[in-house]
């Protein structure tokens, strides 16, 4: 019996999913989940993510059962312990080989090459699979030869090469005769709790669930909708990319069967939203490619120098949601509340912090880490860094978005504002984009922290005093 043991990680499903697939057809299957607190808040993930993982592992759990695959879990802390772990699981078994789905930031690069030296030191197979993108990192390379910096010409080349076959679908596999092994309890109790946990059912039944009612009710309207906050038009999906309880092959494969076999081409807003699955790979590639990205340093060299702002009020405001901008207020407020932002309030906020505040963008993007469920390294730094003009693709310096214009054309009615921030709803909804000083006095909303004008000024002149 040549036992294959499969390590999950941010791969929680059964359904399509390259390690597990390669494995069982090997094969009986042994899975194994290693939390890593200690690691994980190292890397900023907060309490939130932290119980949706815990969830997902829970459910992945039970879908494993089905197939009468035990998954053990190891609790080693920090990432240092996998590869003595994961040897030790393997002895103890007597596995053949071990499997796993690869990421792509620099520290979970590390981790897994240690692993795999640590198994070929022992003469045990080991295989990390491509699976989270479509394309392995270094396989979508400038004509040069570099790894794209620029989201264009990549998304071409994505689309050149795609093909039928890298889309394809692994089933789950089937149930293999029960191997008497004990599946260890669940790591639900072992992680913290959120106060929103039914707001994101985990698991992949969820995910695939609320991927086929957004196809069903929104794919179609996704471009004309998906930059209006207080309207739910976009997919909601990305905790569960996130986790991989839905892999993007499933989401491309399901756009296809409404979009008659088409990505790009056929419906705009099915073909926009494959778009944002792209965005989704190039950060990957960024962060596997460029990894100064990983160490806390700015894509763009020329902007090292750039001389941020200490400004600790600011900073707190921002974070509580008073910088006396209601549509960045709501945003923050969203955002702690939920533990999710809608994409167009992250650019806002996230410019609002870099430029207006002129606060470095690593604190946001740590500040976005430790409340997003879905933080994702790729997306998040690359999102901060395209709002500071340090990163790939970057808003040119000098494009500063007017927080109270964002306001008025993409929160027209101030239904989003006035959800989140409750004490503006008194207001006409015209009045809530900009309230005058005096209604901001007697409702005890802040007044403004920073006057846009001269802010822009700031940031521009911090930009251009760049050597
Ligand atoms: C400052 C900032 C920080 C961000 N941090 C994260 C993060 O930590 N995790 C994260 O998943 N996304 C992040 N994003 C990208 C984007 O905001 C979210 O993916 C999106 O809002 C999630 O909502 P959705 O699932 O409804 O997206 P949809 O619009 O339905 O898009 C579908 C999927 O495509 C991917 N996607 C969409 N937009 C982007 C993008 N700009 N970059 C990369 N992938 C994208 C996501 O996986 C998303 O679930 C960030 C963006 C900014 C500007």
């Amino acid at each position: 019996m040549s036992l294959q043991l499969v390590w999950f990680r941010s791969d929680l499903r059964t359904h399509d999913n390259r390690a597990l697939a390669a494995a069982a057809a090997k094969g009986p299957v042994i899975g194994v989940f290693l939390p890593s607190a200690a690691q994980w808040q190292a890397h900023g993930h907060g309490a939130g993510k932290i119980d949706f993982w815990a969830r997902g592992v829970s459910a992945l759990q039970e879908a494993l059962r089905g197939l009468n695959i035990p998954l053990l879990q190891r609790d080693i802390n920090a990432f240092e312990h996998a590869p003595d772990t994961l040897l030790a699981l393997a002895r103890e078994y007597g596995a053949q080989t071990l499997h796993f789905n690869q990421e792509y930031p620099l520290n979970e690069r590390r981790r897994d090459d240690a692993v795999l030296a640590a198994f070929a030191g022992a003469g045990i197979a080991a295989h990390g699979h491509h699976d989270a993108v479509a394309f392995a990192p270094g396989e979508l390379l400038t004509g040069k030869g570099d790894y794209y910096g620029v989201f264009t010409p990549f998304a071409k080349a994505w689309h050149r090469r795609i093909s039928a076959e890298r889309l394809a679908l692994d089933d789950a596999p089937p149930a293999q005769a029960p191997l008497g092994i004990q599946a260890d309890a669940s790591g639900e109790k072992a992680l913290e709790n959120t106060p929103e946990p039914h707001r994101w059912p985990a698991g992949e039944d969820a995910a695939a669930d609320q991927l086929a009612r957004f196809l069903r009710f929104r794919g179609r309207y996704y471009n004309a909708q998906r930059d209006f906050p207080a309207v739910s038009g976009t997919s909601e999906l990305s905790p569960y990319l996130a986790l991989g309880m839905i892999s993007h092959r499933q989401c491309l494969q399901a756009v296809m069967s409404e979009n008659n076999g088409q990505l790009a081409e056929g419906d705009a807003g099915l073909g926009t939203w494959v778009n944002e699955l792209v965005w989704r790979e190039f950060y990957q590639h960024v962060a596997a490619g460029f990894p100064r990205v990983c160490r806390h340093q700015p894509f763009k060299d020329s902007t090292r120098a750039l001389e941020w702002r200490d400004d600790e009020a600011g900073f707190t405001a921002w974070c509580e949601g008073r910088t006396g901008y209601p549509l960045v207020d709501a945003a923050m407020r969203q955002l702690v509340t939920t533990g999710w932002m809608h994409n167009r309030l992250r650019m806002v906020a996230a410019m609002f912090l870099a430029k207006h505040l002129l606060i470095d963008w690593r604190r946001g993007e740590a500040f976005f880490m430790r409340h997003l469920i879905d933080g994702e390294f790729g997306a998040n730094n690359g999102g901060w860094q395209w709002a500071a003009s340090t990163g790939t693709d970057a808003a040119p310096y000098f494009r500063i978005f007017n927080p109270t214009t964002q306001s008025t054309r993409f929160d027209p009615d101030t239904a989003f504002i006035a959800r989140w921030v409750p004490e503006l709803a008194p207001l006409t909804p015209k009045a809530r984009h900009a309230p005058p000083a005096a209604e901001r006095s007697l409702l005890g909303y802040p007044q403004p922290i920073v006057e846009h004008k001269a802010a822009r000024q700031r940031a521009l002149d911090a930009f251009k005093a760049l050597p």
